[in-house]
């Protein structure tokens, strides 16, 4: 019978955030592979593990390592994968090997943790409820451009990590295109964590020059989506003690949209509407 591929998140900073799961995880499992094995080293020596097989798998040898680490698998050893920091496949290596084990039947079970996303999402307060993902941006100054452009064309919160040579020209790239405000976290559960927030203009004057450690930005929801948000939070509150018709003429009046579309929307969100 083959082995088990776990898939393990490890901490974007604080060695404290590293599960009691992923710990479990990690000392169970015959080879560990990483993404920098002396990186790693580091975190196993923090739970007391060592002398367990390491082996090397990073964006230049990802197939070559996916077809080994899959005749491992078959053998019947059990596999960790983790990234430097974070959880692996998130603009880190591991999609050949999960794209191999999908394809050989190998069993795969995630062991979920800290991502530098899905943290600084948590702690955003500006509209950002759905949003896109779109990891680092192009270096290239008028690729950028064009991607930030393309997005802004959408209501979603834009997600992005950007390095600290370049942050300052994106957000005076930014300050360009948008009005839209921006969220700045900056080394997340280390030291040195700092947010920013407001104009892309405003984060750039509070932006320490040259800027140091790791970011994740997130530009707020388009004006449609904070107004579909703003309604919904509304309409939410006036169906406690109104019916959808009622809630949706209220709400009208309040934010000032159209009546059929909040009345629609009143039907999704009530939830004796969605009863029937
Ligand atoms: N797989 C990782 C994850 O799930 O968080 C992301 C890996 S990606 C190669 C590394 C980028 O994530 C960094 O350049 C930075 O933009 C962002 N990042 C990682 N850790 C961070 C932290 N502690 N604070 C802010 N940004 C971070």
């Amino acid at each position: 019978m083959s082995g088990t591929l776990y898939v393990v998140a490890t901490p974007i900073g604080h060695l404290g955030d590293l599960s009691q799961r992923a710990i479990a995880t990690l000392k169970q499992v015959q080879i560990i592979a990483a993404e920098d094995t002396r990186r790693s080293g580091v975190l196993l020596a923090h739970i007391g593990h060592s002398g367990c097989q390491m082996m090397s798998l990073h964006d230049h040898n990802e197939t070559m390592v996916s077809r080994k680490i899959i005749a491992r698998l078959q053998q019947g050893d059990s596999v960790a994968l983790v990234s430097d920091a974070g959880t692996p496949l998130i603009n880190d290596p591991g999609f050949r090997l999960l794209q191999l084990a999908s394809q050989h039947g190998v069993q795969v079970v995630p062991i979920p943790g800290p991502s530098a996303v899905i943290t600084a999402l948590s702690v955003c307060p500006l509209p950002c409820q759905h949003w896109r993902y779109v990891g680092f941006l192009a270096s290239k100054s008028s690729a950028r451009r064009q991607q930030l452009q393309s997005w802004l064309q959408h209501a979603e919160a834009i997600v992005f990590f950007e390095s600290p040579h370049r942050i300052r020209k994106t957000l005076e790239e930014l300050t360009e295109l948008t009005e839209r405000r921006l969220f700045l976290a900056r080394e997340m559960t280390k030291q040195h964590e700092s947010f920013l927030q407001g104009s892309a203009s405003d984060v750039l004057q509070q932006l320490a020059d040259p800027p140091k450690g790791e970011f994740v930005g997130i530009i707020e929801a388009g004006e449609a989506a904070v107004a579909q948000y703003q309604h919904q939070q509304v309409l939410q509150t006036l169906l406690q003690e109104l019916a959808p018709a009622k809630a949706a003429k209220l709400a009208a009046q309040i934010c000032g949209g159209n009546k059929k579309h909040l009345y629609e929307l009143a039907l999704t969100l009530d939830p004796k509407s969605q009863r029937n």
